[in-house]
């Protein structure tokens, strides 16, 4: 099959308007610390209705950073979920701490908040929620056990730019949140990320940790702080921008392709995301089904990959990454429900542009893999 057939697992939706901004930018010199940035991050800000904002390098840099603002260290446990990609629990690793893996509820893939509660320790320093696939967590649960054990909580929103929950968009809780901009997510601005806070010495200490430790007040080079260049670049800032401005379009459009995919499926043995109510407004991030128990998840994948169709094994269990397994001895049967979902379900080629075409074509593909399968 030739490579301008085969239907891509993501794209972003790049145009013109990004283009000239990236180009302004280029064109004037000011490439980093220069006026871009702060106008990203005020859109930004606006757009989650978030007073502080920070751009950052990427969003596994803004985890780090926010880490940091929990005074998360050596010995302390941070609980968070297994279901999920890698940043999320690495974060807590980097600043010497121990991943603690909460199981998931399988409906919403989220963090089971009891499951959470039973994880404490009085070891237990912060709880890092995941909005796995854009889906909002559990908040009105994580954040009264959070209260009660007096830890902090840290919210992974980088698949969840958009997203509300009980009518708050994501960014406007009072913890601070994390977004990220990887092409694949809804925003891209190439490699970033965002952290928004809630305080005023939250944000400042976000901007000093990501400029190196300076320390903004006073005279130049003087670092109050072990810090990193966790800065965003200009240039990024700016694609930021264009990709703001169209966040309404790209949000329909994702939205359409999902509502699309529900409706084809319909007819199909595959277990669709679970549909936004009242509390959750999902902002679409990936098209995740799963398969039957009986269905070999892989020669899945194989089979749609002959006919020019890409897919993800979304999402791998944190914990069996051989790296973790090496480190703390977790092993298979720890975090059953993770497990399961881990083993059967696949992301489908999603993003704004997908043509209705194209999408027929996937659940058309995965229909016949599936008969072919039983
Ligand atoms: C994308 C993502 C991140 C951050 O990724 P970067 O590539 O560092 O920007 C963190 N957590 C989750 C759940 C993600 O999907």
């Amino acid at each position: 099959m030739s490579v301008d057939t085969r239907i891509k697992l993501s794209a972003p939706w790049i145009d013109e308007r990004d283009e000239e901004l990236v180009l302004e930018v280029l064109r004037s010199g000011a490439l980093s610390l220069g006026p871009t940035g702060p106008r990203f991050e005020a859109l930004l800000a606006e757009r989650v209705d978030a007073p502080y904002c920070a751009a950052v390098s990427s969003g596994t840099a803004g985890l780090h950073l926010c880490m940091r603002l929990a005074g998360v260290g050596p010995g302390d446990e941070v609980i968070t979920s297994p279901y999920s990609f890698v940043a999320s629990a690495n974060c807590a690793i980097y600043e010497g701490a121990v991943p603690v893996f909460a199981d998931i509820d399988p409906r919403t893939y989220n963090l089971d908040p009891d499951a959470v509660a039973a994880a404490i320790t009085p070891r237990t320093k912060a709880i890092l929620a995941v909005d796995i696939f854009g889906y909002p967590a559990e908040y009105d649960a994580l954040v009264p056990i959070c209260e009660d054990n007096g830890i902090a909580l840290i919210e992974d929103a980088c698949e969840a730019l958009g997203a509300a929950y009980k009518g708050r968009r994501l960014g406007s809780l009072p913890h601070p949140a994390v977004f990220a901009f990887y092409p694949n997510k809804q925003v891209t601005t190439g490699e970033g990320g965002a952290v928004t806070t809630h305080a005023e010495e939250e944000h400042e200490l976000i901007v000093s940790l990501r400029n190196q430790g300076r320390l903004e007040t006073s005279s130049w080079l003087q670092h109050g702080f072990l810090g990193y260049n966790y800065r965003l670049d200009d240039l990024s800032a700016a694609l930021g921008i264009g990709q703001l401005e169209k966040f309404d379009r790209i949000l329909d459009a994702r939205r359409a392709v999902a509502a699309r995919y529900e409706e084809l499926l319909a007819s199909v043995d595959v277990e669709t995301p679970i549909a936004d109510d009242e509390d959750h407004v999902r902002s679409w991030f990936v098209y995740v089904v799963k398969l039957p128990e009986s269905v070999d998840r892989n020669a899945m994948m194989t089979a749609l990959g002959d006919d020019g169709i890409a897919t993800a094994p979304y999402l791998p269990s944190i914990h069996l990454q051989s790296y973790m397994r090496a480190r703390y001895g977790f092993r298979e049967g720890m975090l059953p429900v993770s497990e399961d979902c881990s083993a059967r379900t696949m992301a489908l080629p999603f993003h704004a542009r997908l043509d209705r075409g194209d999408q027929e074509r996937v659940v058309d593909a995965l229909r016949a893999a599936l008969e072919r399968s039983s």
